[in-house]
């Protein structure tokens, strides 16, 4: 289980987050909403621990163990994956390269080739991408789509325990979030990670049966709800009566 306790960020002397309550039972999925600006990247990069981030206040634990001052390196031998909004570009470094080496720190054993080009041949034609893909740049020159689809490969490679999905769904055609959301479930249905989902619509949520959605304002959650919250903040926004009727919705 993920407890953000009383959870407050700064970055260059800014408060973003505030005073963040958060539990997130294993297995379970949570999507975050709210107007932009209101720090869900933040919360997404800060359960990362990526470095422009300070946490002043409060305290994260993952399965009862304190997490405040793990380094991504560590994060990742967790099982934590974030796929953000813009994946990084990689110029001279292969996927298979950093598979590889990412699969061997991890396992500390040494990989064995023929199962990991076996492994990543077939996950490369799962996920709707040419096997070269293999040997391209990591993210590198890639449009969107196949950075997205990039992103998956490491997924299902890496198989982590708690996905968190920054507007996974954003820039994408109807067809590439039909492809991402089947993904996304195959996975949920394959290993039953933990998935924190950050969107500004449904349409991906559509892949999921049962999920619990918070809703983000300055920096703290002011409403948890289910399927019923995230229609009626599809209809009526997030100046909705059902979260208070208060927000600007941007
Ligand atoms: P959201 O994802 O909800 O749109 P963000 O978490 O990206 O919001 O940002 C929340 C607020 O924090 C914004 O006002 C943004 O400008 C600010 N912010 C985010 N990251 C940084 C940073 N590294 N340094 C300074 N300010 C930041
Ligand atoms: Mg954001």
């Amino acid at each position: 289980m993920l407890e953000i306790k009383k959870l407050t960020v700064e970055a260059q002397n800014k408060i973003i987050l505030n005073n963040l309550d958060l539990n997130i039972e294993n297995g379970e999925i949570r999507v975050l909403m709210g107007p932009n600006g209101t720090g869900k990247s933040t919360i997404c990069k800060v359960l990362m621990h990526h470095p422009d981030y300070n946490i002043i206040n409060g305290n994260i634990k993952y399965d009862d163990k304190d997490i405040n001052n793990f380094t991504p390196t560590e994060m990742g031998r967790l099982g934590f994956f974030l796929l953000g909004q813009n994946p990084t570009e990689i110029e001279g470094i292969t996927n298979a390269e950093l598979l590889r080496s990412i699969i061997g720190e991890r396992t500390g054993k040494k990989v064995d080739i023929f199962a990991f080009q076996k492994k990543l041949t077939e996950i490369c034609a799962m996920v709707g991408l040419p096997k070269e893909f293999m040997h391209r740049d990591v993210n590198f020159n890639m449009s969107g789509g196949e950075k997205k689809k990039n992103e998956l490969l490491y997924l299902f490679m890496l198989e982590p325990k708690f996905i968190i999905l920054d507007e996974i769904d954003s820039g994408l055609d109807v067809d590439a979030i039909k492809i991402v959301g089947e993904l996304l479930k195959k996975y949920y249905d394959m290993y039953h990670p933990t998935i924190l989902i950050v969107t500004h619509h449904g349409d991906i949520l559509k892949y999921f049966t049962d999920y619990q959605v918070s809703v983000l304002e300055s920096g703290k959650i002011i409403k948890t709800g289910d399927k019923e919250l995230v229609k009626d903040i599809e209809i009526n926004g997030f100046r909705s009566n059902a979260i208070g009727g208060n927000l600007d919705n941007e």
